[in-house]
């Protein structure tokens, strides 16, 4: 009883700070009409969202969360702390609730489901309730034996923090002779970067979880959804992630563009990533070595 009372109040302030801060980002995006646009500014932010956006997908998702591919401990770290800059949260509370999603895919239990919960919940919603705050993380216990991933979990607000920063040196170095300043790269670089890539994240909940195809019966209604597999790196062919949750590899179609899936490939190539797991009908198409289980 005593743990509830103390669970409670902690997690109500984390929903606070996370619509007023889901507010502020917003809003800082139309700072843009006050410090304008230049390509240097455009160029920063998309690098930031690939950077970043395939530290969640490759990092947090494949890696963290499935375990489809192994790395060394150096490489991990790295890709988890791309995917702790994304400002989706710490890995260990981002790769609890997605297990949680693929468990109780589509009960009530689902806490970011749009069948159960509706599209505004699965989308965001689900972030501005207690549920959010509340889960334990005990299906991620298997992440607590890399302290580096343990550290991430607990500063990654510094890691919020710093990015503005750094973003402001930049565009300060750059200054005018690339037509940039200090505050436009601040606005470009880090809040609208990051809330486009927040947006492409959260549509894999909420779009592919209702719109799209769904070419296997996973049991729920997950979809593939060719706009998010595009935007999401390879993310929206989300009925084929649903049907093989392990597999490194979520565009199984050779059409089915999964940038996420290419770098894997090209880091299994230098030699920095191996045994990526594949679905048994697949692998003779990318002359696969099975994986090990
Ligand atoms: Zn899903
Ligand atoms: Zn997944």
């Amino acid at each position: 009883m005593a743990e509830m009372t103390q669970e409670v109040p902690r997690a109500r302030s984390q929903v606070w700070s996370v619509i007023i801060g889901m507010s502020v980002f917003h809003l800082a995006c139309l700072g843009a009409f006050y410090t304008g646009v230049s390509w240097a500014a455009v160029v920063v932010a998309f690098a930031m969202y690939v950077f970043r956006g395939m530290g969640v997908t490759t990092g947090f998702h494949r890696l963290l969360a499935h375990r489809s591919f192994k790395t060394s401990r150096p490489v991990q770290f790295l890709f988890a702390l791309a995917g702790s800059l994304a400002v989706q949260g710490g890995p260990l509370w981002w790769v609890a609730h997605h297990r949680h999603h693929h468990a109780a895919t589509e009960t009530e239990e689902d806490i970011h489901s749009p069948v159960t919960h509706g599209m505004w919940k699965a989308h965001m919603g689900w972030m501005m309730t207690d549920a959010a705050f509340n889960e334990k993380g005990t299906n991620s216990r298997d992440l607590h034996k890399f302290p580096e991933i343990k550290f991430l979990q607990r500063h990654y607000v510094w890691l919020i923090i710093i990015q503005p920063v750094l973003m402001y040196a930049l565009g300060s170095w750059l200054g005018e002779a690339y037509n940039t300043s200090g505050l436009q790269m601040v606005v470009w670089g880090f809040f609208i970067s990051t809330v486009f890539t927040w947006h492409v994240t959260f549509m894999v909940n909420s779009v592919c979880h209702r719109w799209g195809s769904q070419p296997y019966d996973a049991g729920d209604s997950s979809t593939n959804n060719v706009f998010i597999g595009v935007l999401g790196f390879g993310e929206g062919w989300h009925n084929n992630h649903h049907k093989f949750p392990s597999s490194a590899r979520h565009g199984l179609q050779w059409w089915q563009v999964d940038a996420t899936w290419v770098l894997i490939r090209t880091l299994q190539a230098i030699g920095l990533v191996s045994e990526p797991k594949i679905p048994l009908a697949f692998r003779k198409n990318t002359a696969e070595k099975p994986p090990s289980d």
